[in-house]
C-alpha cells in the first residue's frame, strides 16, 4: 500500500511526530450510537432504562437502591439519599439525560432540584453540575441549571419546559495532585440540550453549600458519579460514560 502520510516533513513541536506523518498511528475506530444521544461503541452503559445495577446507594451501599424504575427512566424517591456508580472514572465524558416534574411545585432550589456530581463518592465529595427546573423559575444565578454549583452560573440558561426530557453533555478533567499539592484544577465543559454552558471552567474545589469552595485533601484518582436526592421526583435516563483516562477502575 502506498504511503498514507510523509516523512519528510518537519516534526511538530512537542509532540513525537512530523506534520502528516505516515507512521502516527490511527485514532481508534469506533462505532457512533445509531441516534443522536445514544452510546457509541466504547461507552459504559451505566442506565438504560432497565435496572440499576450499575449504582448503589450513598447511604448504605448494601442496600437496596430506593430510586423507582419504570417506563425506561428512573426516578428520584425523595428521603432514599444519593446514588452513586460502583464503578469510578477519572477523565471522562458522561451523557446523562433528566426531567424536571411535569407538576410545578415550590419554587427557586426547591422546584426540580437534583445534581449531577463528578468525581465524588460520598455527599462531601465531588463537583456538582446542578439540575433544577429553571424554566421561569428564578433563583440564584450560582444555582442554575448547569451552573458549577456554588462557583460558576451557565453561560445561559436553556433550560426546557417541566416534564420534558433534557440532556447534559459532559467532559470532565480530574483534578491533579502531587504528593498533597494541587497541580491541575478540575475542570468541567458542558453543554445542556446541545448549548454550551461551561467550557473547560475550572472548579474553585469540590462542591459546598454556602461556603467558598476550596481544595483542601486531595482527590482520589478517581471517583464515582453521583446522583442527588434533593427531595424531588427528577427523572433520568439513558446515562453512559465514556473513560478519556485510559484507565476504568472498578
Ligand atoms: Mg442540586
Amino acid at each position: 500500500m502506498a504511503s498514507l502520510g510523509y516523512d519528510d516533513t518537519d516534526f511538530i513541536p512537542g509532540q513525537p511526530y512530523r506534520v502528516h506523518d505516515s507512521q502516527r498511528p490511527q485514532p481508534l475506530v469506533i462505532t457512533p450510537g445509531a441516534e443522536v444521544g445514544a452510546p457509541p461503541s466504547d461507552a459504559v452503559v451505566l442506565f438504560d432504562g432497565s435496572d440499576l445495577s450499575e449504582w448503589e446507594s450513598v447511604k448504605d451501599p448494601d442496600a437496596d437502591v430506593g430510586w423507582k424504575v419504570e417506563h425506561g427512566y428512573m426516578e428520584v424517591v425523595k428521603g432514599t439519599g444519593d446514588i452513586r456508580t460502583v464503578k469510578q472514572w477519572g477523565d471522562c465524558q458522561l451523557h446523562v439525560e433528566w426531567a424536571a416534574p411535569e407538576k410545578v411545585q415550590g419554587d427557586s432550589q426547591g422546584r426540580g432540584n437534583s445534581g449531577v456530581f463528578l468525581h465524588s463518592s460520598d455527599i462531601s465529595s465531588g463537583y456538582e453540575i446542578q439540575v433544577l427546573d429553571c424554566y421561569n423559575n428564578p433563583t440564584y444565578a450560582d444555582g442554575t441549571t448547569g451552573g458549577i454549583y456554588g462557583q460558576f452560573p451557565p453561560l445561559v440558561n436553556a433550560c426546557r419546559k417541566p416534564g420534558l426530557w433534557q440532556s447534559y453533555d459532559i467532559i470532565f478533567d480530574a483534578p491533579v495532585w502531587d504528593e498533597g499539592w494541587l497541580v491541575v484544577p478540575a475542570a468541567v465543559t458542558v453543554l445542556l440540550n446541545g448549548v454550551l454552558l461551561h467550557h473547560r471552567q475550572e472548579a474553585m474545589g469540590p462542591t459546598g453549600h454556602k461556603n467558598v469552595a476550596t481544595y483542601s485533601t486531595p482527590d482520589p484518582e478517581v471517583g464515582g458519579l453521583r446522583l442527588q436526592d434533593h427531595g424531588d421526583a427528577v427523572r433520568f435516563r439513558n446515562i453512559w460514560v465514556r473513560s478519556l483516562a485510559g484507565y476504568d477502575a472498578e
